[in-house]
């Protein structure tokens, strides 16, 4: 990109995922005016996905908090912070350090992570400081602990390009980290040997490039992995040197393994047992093999145990820490890893040392001079809210996180923070969820006005740089806990910019490691203020022997453990906590959709994102629709132990029966009652803590609404619309909002409602037709208001609605038109596929049955799929369905006795 002479480029990262991808900002004139990827970052080579291309477009100032608050009224910062610091310091000295918690976040950047753990353990001496990170990688990180002796990722994403044999489980990556998949779907592309076996409860995404798709029964990973292990072992597929040499504890896992032969896994996991065998046999004979998991493993009550049946297949085949292999877990926030880094799970103490080894504490207290040390673990997020609940936590800090609508039983949430003596939220947004019940409100930077570091999936740290100047008071993270940390009256957070809160962190990794703990970047000590914004993206370790980072570990068999070598642990594969009922008996699974983030506080705000699934869905196997009457797009209740949802359903025949998908991102600020979490009961794994959020249990049933209605209105009256229907479900668009509503009552003075909810001036018209009602609202012709009311769901085209809004003299066609609920055929495109050229489903049906056969010539036609590619799974989709003259798709064949497998269009 060429850039004027007035503006500029700063190289910064992706807020979103685990993935990391670079990203080059034009800055002119003080405003960030475009982004696009950056070529050289080794995380993305120059791609993006749809969320970091519209990054710019969630960045506006609606919803943003600018100042700090106390009880609701603006405050200066020395107000806020000298509160914060009193009300803290006041518990403290009454209830002791373990009376205070941080609820922090892996969306904070490393340099705030740092200094809320170094508050926390070696200031106010409690390690209560947990983090949203627990809900997503915690398992992965304890079964990394306990088998390598150190939280370390053996892989890197060029393993991926190498790799011979994928298996991926418990992931979407196509959807969840859309650019590492693109990079696998290009790695198979190259490679005609290379295969890719996908293991998931649903038909996902990612299925599609799968030469084995296993659809697994929930929960069952641990004895699919234990199979294989015993597998392994009747069939020559032991690497008996690596064994030997480099691990111990092999007999016991091999021991326990062996409850679990190919027919007893079959039965259990519910998988065909030749095609088991036939996955098993691949993994045996393929060389280099990636397990790439994610969430689908971690969220879990035996979430450490299924990522350590994992591991132990890799350690007994020898398959790790060598090009092409290894147990790979993926992150899945942006700064996840920096968090493992710096201690911000309640069970660690920074720069991977353990707070149960007194010489690791005194160490950390020496470099710190701190006054005290946390000397046991605190409480883990599910614990922390019940020891708030309980009374025994009396204030709260949460940073950059929304526990109201992530954590399980929102109910029990509530209630805690309700509570609460002192609940302080510091957040870039001025409402949501949880920041409805603080007492105090202090404004942080977001993304763009934020400045420190970041550590992706693979070990890479990169620096995500404020391409802006912060907004209204909004302050750094770090800057807020350091001015909070001296108003306490502690010494040890003087710093003037963020270089040096790295710089330190830096040198904490070297202090007294003496090679001991492989995650080292004392090679940055030193590092200057111009250097530190000069640093380029770089893997850990970075010390003295490897100044430039290194991208593989472990490669000498030498692991972190005090014998070196690394840990079996047998696992005997339990069930879910929450199990199915007569009263609840549908297993639900939840995770996240292609365009949106977590609570959708950014995301939600560009309609570019909203456009692809612009509302919540339960999504369910169309048998089960059928066998409780529900049909396509009804609003549905769905009941549990804990709580009760109303959401569309969307009948989808790649669910398994009796089980059910909802995706995490919908609350309060987007719905009236679509919040996921709280149908999950707060059980977590015993080891990790990590709750079990893919296996609740639900009853569905059907909803009494008798009127049904959407609202279209233009942008300018967007911040003043008040909904206030029984179910409603809103979303941005790219002419202002739309909504859609159902009430048990029935508004016979549609007119009026509309009047009185839109609170528009402006030529209203009515046209009613039985029950059914179209009411529109002009002001000098242009359409601002527009609203549809029937005793059935009304269906809009978007596309028209596009039209309609966008003319500045609506003509009387279109008048008379919009008042019969009547669109013209041109505007059919159906549901968006392609974000990035706004292309529908109608209009790539039509073009494969014209002719378009692959991805690629669709692409070619109508350009869908050609920017950011996070629509090419689901283009494939579209194609193995509508192609005219195919041959029966078949997902997988069996070629002869060969366990070869083959996709046959
Ligand atoms: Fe951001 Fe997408 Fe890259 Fe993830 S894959 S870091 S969301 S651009």
């Amino acid at each position: 990109m060429s850039c004027s002479q007035s503006s500029h480029i700063v190289k910064s990262t992706c807020a979103y995922c685990g993935v990391g991808c670079g990203i080059d900002i034009t800055v002119e004139d003080g405003k960030a005016i475009a982004l696009v990827g950056t070529k050289e970052h080794p995380a993305n080579y120059g791609k993006l996905c749809v969320k970091g291309t519209n990054l710019l477009a969630t960045t506006d100032l609606t919803n943003r908090l600018l100042a700090p608050k106390i009880n609701n009224q603006t405050v200066d910062w020395s107000t806020a912070t000298n509160h914060v610091a009193e009300e803290l310091s006041k518990i403290i000295k009454d209830h002791g350090p373990d009376s205070v918690a941080f609820y922090v976040s892996g969306q904070l950047l490393t340099e705030d992570y740092y200094l809320a753990n170094k508050l926390m353990k070696g200031y106010i001496g409690s390690a209560n400081i947990d983090t949203n990170s627990r809900l997503c990688m915690s398992s992965a990180v304890a079964a990394y602990k306990r088998s390598f002796g150190e939280d370390v990722v053996p892989c890197s994403y060029d393993d991926l390009d190498s790799t011979e044999l994928l298996l991926i489980t418990g992931s979407n990556a196509a959807w969840t980290h859309p650019v590492l998949f693109q990079r696998i779907e290009r790695a198979k592309k190259g490679n005609a040997k290379m295969k890719i076996v996908v293991i998931d409860p649903r038909k996902t995404a990612t299925s599609q490039i799968a030469d084995y798709f296993l659809q697994i029964k929930p929960g069952t990973d641990a004895a699919f992995f234990n199979g294989l292990l015993y597998y392994l072992s009747q069939n020559d597929g032991l690497n008996s040197h690596y064994i030997e040499q480099h691990t111990q504890g092999f007999e016991q896992a091999s021991l326990e393994a062996s409850n679990w032969p190919v027919e007893e896994v079959s039965s259990y996991c519910d998988i065909d047992a030749k095609i088991l065998e036939s996955v098993y046999q691949l993994f045996a004979i393929t060389e280099k093999v990636i397990t790439f998991y994610s969430m689908g493993i971690n969220q879990s009550n035996s979430g450490v145990d299924k990522c350590q049946s994992i591991i132990n297949c890799h350690l007994a085949t020898g398959k790790i820490a060598k090009e092409g292999c290894g147990p790979f877990s993926i992150t899945g926030q942006p700064n996840a890893m920096g968090g493992r880094e710096v201690g911000g799970l309640s069970n660690q103490l920074a720069s991977h040392m353990d707070i149960e080894n007194p010489e690791h504490r005194s160490s950390l207290q020496r470099f710190w001079q701190s006054p005290t040390m946390a000397n046991k673990a605190g409480y883990k997020a599910v614990d922390l809210f019940d020891a708030i609940d309980e009374g025994k936590v009396k204030a709260v800090w949460i940073m950059a996180t929304n526990p109201m609508v992530s954590l399980p039983d929102r109910a029990k949430i509530a209630r805690a923070l309700k509570k609460c003596e002192l609940v302080v939220v510091s957040d870039c947004v001025d409402k949501n969820d949880t920041l409805d019940l603080a007492d105090v409100k202090l404004p942080a930077t977001p993304w763009l006005e934020k400045n420190g570091t970041v550590t992706n999936s693979e070990r890479r740290i990169s620096r995500q740089i404020n391409a802006i100047s912060p907004n209204g008071q909004a302050k750094h993270d770090w800057s807020i806990i350091a001015e909070v940390a001296t108003a306490m009256g502690f010494s040890g957070f003087n710093y003037s910019n963020v270089s040096e809160v790295f710089r330190e962190f830096s040198q904490l990794s070297g202090f007294e490691n003496n090679g001991e703990r492989i995650f080292d970047i004392s090679a940055l000590s030193s590092i200057t203020l111009a250097q530190y914004d000069l640093l380029k993206p770089v893997q850990w370790p970075i010390n003295g022997t490897y100044p430039e980072g290194k991208k593989r570990v472990y490669e000498d068999g030498e692991f972190s453990t005090p014998s070196g070598k690394a840990i079996f642990f047998p696992i005997i594969p339990r069930q879910p906590t929450q199990k199915t009922s007569d009263k609840y008996p549908f297993t639900l699974n939840s995770g996240r959709l292609r365009d949106q983030w977590h609570t959708m506080s950014r995301t939600g705000k560009a309609s570019q994102l909203t456009a692809h699934t612009n509302k919540c869905y339960l999504y369910i196997n169309p048998a089960d629709a059928a066998r409780l009457n529900i049909v396509n797009n009804e609003i549905v209740n769905i009941t549990s132990s804990t709580g009760q949802a109303t959401v569309h359903a969307k009948l989808d025949k790649n669910q398994r029966t009796n089980e059910c998908f909802m995706p995490i991102h919908w609350n309060k600020q987007f719905a009236s009652n679509a919040n996921v979490s709280q149908l999950y009961a707060s059980h977590a794994d015993p080891v990790s803590g990590q709750p079990e959020s893919k296996h609740g249990t639900v009853s569905l049933s059907k909803t009494e609404y008798t009127q049904f209605g959407q609202f279209h209105l233009s942008e300018e009256f967007v911040v003043q619309i008040q909904v206030r229907n029984e179910f409603w479900s809103k979303a941005r668009t790219s002419y202002g909002l739309s909504c859609q509503f159902a009430n048990t009552y029935f508004e016979t003075d549609i007119l009026n409602w509309c009047q009185m909810t839109s609170q528009i001036s402006g030529e209203w018209m009515q046209l009613t037709q039985g029950n059914t009602s179209y009411v529109i609202c002009l002001q000098e012709g242009k359409l601002v208001f527009l609203c549809y009311i029937s005793e059935n769901h009304p269906i809009i085209e978007s596309a028209w609605l596009e039209y309609v809004f966008n003319q500045d003299n609506l003509l009387e066609n279109d008048i008379q038109s919009l008042l019969s609920g009547t669109s013209n055929k041109e505007f059919a495109r159906g549901k968006q596929i392609c974000s990035c050229f706004n292309i529908g489903e109608k209009e790539i049906i039509d073009a494969i049955k014209l002719g378009c056969s692959s991805v690629e010539t669709l692409g070619e036609t109508l350009k869908c799929g050609t920017n950011c590619g996070s629509c090419k799974s689901e283009l494939g989709a579209l194609v193995n369905e509508h192609l005219v003259n195919k041959v029966e798709m078949i997902s997988t064949l069996f070629i002869e006795e060969s366990t070869l497998i083959e996709r046959v269009i």
